[in-house]
C-alpha cells in the first residue's frame, strides 16, 4: 500500500505551524501468520496545540482506468465516513484505474469529536473568510478535486435519521439525511469535460448505488434513497458544499450519508457499499482484505495497529490496548516523535501525559517516565520456544510457549509483570505467560508483556512477546532496516 507520504508530508503530524517535512519514513514488517503484512510507520514530532494535517493514500493498479477521490471526515463527528475511508486506505488493493483516499480531512475536529471546530468545513468551499484558520486545509483539497485526472468525487458523511422523499416520522421525512445518496442535480452541466463518463448523468448513477446497497441491507428499513438538493436552483447552504464545487469545475460529484441511528461499524458496511458500486460503475477493480460484515469490519478497524515512540525503541501495539499504560519509557528532554501505521491515529500531549487516538476513540493514555536513552544496543538475543532469535527494538515476538531473553553484560533485563523471580535483573529465565501477573499486560486480554533493557540506569528498548494463540510459533515485528548502522546485537 502506498500511504502517499511522498506528496503529503503533513501527515498524522503535530507540527509547531512553520515546519511541515516529514522526518523520516520506516518499515515495519509484521511476520503475520499466513506471511507478510507490511506496515508504513512515519514519524512524526509532538508540539502542543498545532494543527493535524490530512493524509494523502494514492491506490494505484497502474493498469489504466478511472481515478476516484474519495474524502472522509469533513466534519468530525461523523465516524462512519472517515473509518470507510480509512479501511480503503489500509485494506483494499486497487486493480485497475486508481483510488485516492483522504481519510482525514478535518483531522483536528475529527480528534476532538467535534463536528467543526473552526465551524461547518463543508461550507467553506464557495468563500472563505479572510484568516480562516482552515484555509490551508481548503486550498490543498479544491487543487485535489480539480486535478484534471480525478474524474468523480466521493464525500463521506454521517447523516441524521433517514431521509424519506415524504414524511413518513420524525425520524424519516425529506429533511433528514442517513441512508441517502446526495446530488446537487441530475446531469452534469454542458462545460462538463466528463460528459462521456458513467457519471455525467448524476441521477442515474446515485440510482444504480442506491440499488446496489439495497440489495444487501442488513434490515429493510434500512433502504437508501437518491436525495437531490438542487443546488443551482437556490439551495445557498449546499452552494457552500465541496460536492458543489466540484460540480462547478465540471468533476461528478455524490455525497454518501449512512445513518448517525447505528454504530459505527454499521455506518461503514453502507459506506462501504457505496464506495464499492461507485468504484465497479466506473470500471475500477479492486479486492479488500476483511470480509464485508460488521464483525469483520470492527476486526479490520484495529487489526495490527501500532505506535513506534523513541526512534523505534518502543512499540505500543494499540490493538486491543489497556485504557492506561504506565511508566512508558520516553526520552528525556527531547521532543517525542512518533510514528503510527494507520491513517486515523495520532498521539496528542494532555499535560502529564499522551492521548493514542485513532479517530475520535481515545485508545489509550501513555504515562511516560522520562530516561536518558543509550544506543549502544539495537536489539537482544531471545530464545523463542527453543529457537534461538535475534530481535530489534520495537518490535513484537510471537511465543507459543516459553522464551528466554539471553544475558548481556553491564545491562538489566526488566521483564515487566513477571512475577517468578525476585531477581533485578531477568536475562536468563524461561518465562511462559503463566508465570505473568495479568494486570501487567499490555492489552485487556493479558498476553501481550514488555520486555525492557536498560544499561546503568538509562533505557536501551523494549520488545513485546505476544502469547495469543494462532500467531505461528515464530511471529515477530521486525524494524526492516537498521538506522544504528554498525551497532549490532549483543551476540
Ligand atoms: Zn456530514
Amino acid at each position: 500500500m502506498n500511504w502517499g507520504c511522498g506528496l503529503n508530508p503533513g501527515m498524522l503530524k503535530w507540527v509547531r505551524g512553520d515546519t511541515c517535512s516529514m522526518k523520516k519514513r520506516l518499515t515495519i514488517i509484521v511476520f503475520a501468520v499466513a506471511g507478510f503484512v507490511l506496515h508504513l510507520f512515519f514519524i512524526h514530532t509532538v508540539y502542543a496545540a498545532a494543527p493535524l494535517k490530512f493524509s494523502v493514500h494514492h491506490l494505484d493498479s497502474h493498469a489504466p482506468g478511472a481515478t476516484v477521490l474519495v474524502v472522509g471526515g469533513i466534519q468530525g463527528d461523523e465516524p462512519g465516513g472517515f473509518n470507510a475511508a480509512a479501511l480503503m486506505a489500509t485494506h483494499y488493493k486497487i486493480l485497475s484505474g486508481r483510488v485516492i483516499v483522504v481519510p482525514n480531512l478535518n483531522f483536528p475536529s475529527i480528534v476532538k469529536r467535534s463536528r467543526g471546530i473552526h465551524g461547518d468545513m463543508n461550507r467553506k468551499f464557495d468563500t472563505l473568510g479572510p484568516g480562516d484558520p482552515e484555509s490551508e486545509t481548503i486550498v490543498r483539497i479544491k487543487s485535489m478535486i480539480q486535478d484534471p485526472d480525478v474524474d468523480v468525487i466521493l464525500n463521506l458523511h454521517d447523516g441524521s435519521g433517514f431521509y424519506a422523499a415524504t414524511h413518513v416520522n420524525r425520524l424519516r421525512n425529506p429533511g433528514r439525511w442517513g441512508q441517502s445518496i446526495i446530488i446537487d442535480q441530475e446531469i452534469m452541466g454542458p462545460g462538463s469535460t466528463k460528459n462521456t463518463t458513467p457519471f455525467s448523468n448524476l441521477a442515474r448513477a446515485a440510482a444504480t448505488c442506491a440499488k446496489d446497497i439495497n440489495q444487501q441491507l442488513l434490515e429493510p428499513i434500512h433502504r437508501f434513497h437518491v436525495k437531490n438538493t438542487h443546488t443551482a436552483s437556490g439551495n445557498k447552504e449546499m452552494a457552500k458544499t465541496l460536492t458543489f464545487f466540484a460540480l462547478k469545475h465540471q468533476k461528478a460529484a455524490f455525497g454518501i450519508e449512512a445513518s448517525k441511528s447505528f454504530p459505527t461499524s454499521r455506518r461503514v458496511y453502507y459506506h462501504l457499499l457505496a464506495i464499492e458500486s461507485f468504484l465497479t460503475q466506473a470500471g475500477v477493480g479492486f479486492e479488500r482484505s476483511f470480509p464485508l460484515t460488521e464483525a469483520g469490519i470492527r476486526k479490520a478497524m484495529d487489526q495490527d495497529i501500532a505506535l513506534s515512540l523513541g526512534n523505534k525503541r518502543v512499540l505500543v501495539f494499540a490493538e486491543n490496548v489497556r485504557k492506561r499504560l504506565n511508566y512508558i519509557p520516553m526520552e528525556k528532554g527531547r521532543d517525542i516523535q512518533f510514528a503510527v501505521n494507520h491513517p486515523l491515529m495520532t498521539l496528542v500531549p494532555q499535560g502529564d501525559y499522551f492521548s493514542l487516538f485513532h479517530g475520535n476513540r481515545q485508545l489509550t493514555r501513555l504515562w511516560p517516565q522520562y530516561f536518558e536513552y543509550a544506543r549502544g544496543l539495537e536489539g537482544i538475543q531471545m530464545v523463542v520456544d527453543g529457537e534461538e532469535q535475534s530481535i530489534f527494538f520495537g518490535s513484537v515476538v510471537s511465543v507459543k510457549d516459553r522464551f528466554l531473553v539471553k544475558h548481556i553484560p553491564d545491562h538489566r533485563v526488566n521483564i515487566i509483570g513477571f512475577s517468578r523471580q525476585k531477581a533485578s535483573n531477568e536475562s536468563g529465565f524461561v518465562v511462559r505467560r503463566k508465570n505473568f501477573a495479568k494486570r501487567f499486560s499490555m492489552d485487556r486480554a493479558g498476553r501481550i508483556f514488555r520486555v525492557e533493557v536498560y544499561e546503568s540506569g538509562k533505557f536501551n528498548g523494549m520488545i513485546l512477546v505476544d502469547f495469543r494463540p494462532g500467531n505461528g510459533a515464530v511471529k515477530l515485528v521486525n524494524r526492516g532496516n537498521n538506522p544504528g548502522g554498525k551497532k549490532q546485537f549483543y551476540q
